[in-house]
């Protein structure tokens, strides 16, 4: 069993930086690991609803504090919402 209170090591998926992170408070996002991309986001940036075999085989990535402030003032100056970030638990 995972104990989420110990600190953890992991790469950030979005600037590769290795830094660690409390599971139970970190930043997690969901990957496609085919395409590296968010499940049903294409390489040429359109969006799509998810196929059932993409949501199967997704994985959840750590996002460093930066990276997640950075892509929140990105979000509101592009006014993208924020709903495939989301915390686990
Ligand atoms: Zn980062």
């Amino acid at each position: 069993m995972v104990d989420d209170r110990m600190p953890a090591i992991g790469r950030c998926y979005s600037c590769k930086r290795t830094f660690g992170y409390q599971p139970s408070t970190v930043m997690m996002i969901e990957v496609d690991p085919e395409t590296g991309l968010l499940p049903g986001m294409s390489v040429t940036g359109r969006f799509r609803d998810p196929s059932p075999e993409v949501l199967a085989r997704v994985v959840k990535q750590p996002v460093c504090q930066e990276c997640v402030d950075r892509a929140k003032r990105f979000a509101q100056a592009r006014e993208i919402r924020f709903e495939t970030w989301h915390n686990p638990g």
